[in-house]
């Protein structure tokens, strides 16, 4: 009862800042020492019949970038969090973009250009020039393709009898499968593809919007100064789901692959999914040791100077995310 309270005040408040458009004047109040790090993943054009909280389309981002560059100052990370300790009278944001989707150069690349606002990508390494894609866009791929309306599995029932239905289809699994260990996950999503009756090893191509980066691609973004990579483990392991042997040797894989493919010192990772309970004190301490000295993490907020670097805070920029949300967003009135 007091929780929806809560909830009915908060959206008032929501409106109230929204309807006033005062999200900017209330982020001066607050004064210019803290860092807008967006968290961006796919970038997608026109709609998709299966939807996921990680997909944004094409003209959402171009608003957003394009208010970012008239109000912000968009730097590179490091920079970024330099800047922050001085005084500033613009606020500061950074963009970042989580996995390494090919949508990053096709799509995203020309709008950062065309604004001149620089942004990080961390990469998963092994899906560089490789016809894979991340798990959760195979489970999209073949909920999109399957004909059946429902299937059973792990004695729960998904209803797949329309596109809506797929779509929470797919969030619950991605929540069951978040939980196991990157060798159970890909086991289970053999056992789905089955059930589905879809081709287990999906072979993606240039037209796909699961298709991922290649070294062409990364090459022309290195050239062009705004675009600088960070690595994301190689196969995309939840750091904390593994033996710690097993995550060490991911991210030191990733990194070293990172050097190599931009031929230059990697100081950025992101942990994969990020929230707190997804990686430890242990994971850190291994960035640590292999020169990583900013990493990523999905805990919402804006990010400060005075907390962790190998920590740090970002806002989740979310598939149907309108602009006037994105002010409250970066503007730092509301996280989610
Ligand atoms: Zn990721």
């Amino acid at each position: 009862m007091i929780k929806s309270f809560k909830k009915i005040v908060l959206k008032l408040q929501q409106l109230f800042i929204n309807v006033f458009d005062i999200s900017a004047y209330m982020h001066k109040n607050r004064g210019y020492n803290e860092i807008s790090i967006l968290t961006y993943h796919n970038i997608v054009q026109g709609k998709q019949f299966v939807n996921d909280a990680c997909f944004l389309d094409i003209k959402l981002f171009e608003q957003q970038i394009a208010y970012l560059s008239k109000h912000f100052q968009v730097l590179p990370l490091a920079d970024a969090f330099e800047q922050a300790k001085k005084k500033n009278s613009k606020p500061i944001a950074v963009i970042t973009f989580d996995d390494g989707f090919y949508s990053n150069y096709s799509l995203a690349f020309p709008v950062l250009k065309k604004y001149n606002t620089p942004a990080t990508i961390f990469l998963t390494t092994s899906m560089i020039d490789s016809n894979k894609t991340i798990w959760f866009c195979d489970l999209v791929q073949m909920l999109t393709v399957t004909t059946k309306k429902s299937f059973i599995w792990n004695t729960i029932k998904f209803d797949l009898s329309s596109p809506d239905k797929k779509q929470l289809a797919s969030k619950h699994l991605q929540q069951l499968l978040k939980e196991k260990t990157q060798a159970s996950l890909v086991t289970a999503l053999s056992e789905i593809s089955q059930l589905l009756e879809c081709k287990p090893e999906i072979k993606y191509q240039e037209d796909s919007e699961f298709y991922m980066l290649t070294q062409e691609a990364i090459n022309e973004m290195l050239d062009s100064k705004i675009i600088e990579f960070g690595a994301h483990t190689h196969k995309h392991i939840i750091l904390a789901k593994e033996e710690i042997k097993l995550a060490e040797r991911e991210i030191i894989r990733s990194i070293k692959q990172v050097e190599k493919i931009t031929q230059k010192t990697c100081i950025y990772f992101a942990y994969p999914n990020g929230r707190p309970i997804d990686y430890s004190d242990q994971h850190t301490n291994i960035l640590r040791q292999n020169n990583i000295q900013f990493s990523a993490t999905t805990k919402n907020g804006l990010a400060s100077t005075d907390e962790d670097r190998l920590a740090f805070k970002r806002i989740f920029i979310h598939t149907k995310t309108s602009l006037s949300k994105f002010k409250l967003q970066v503007h730092g009135c509301i996280y989610t």
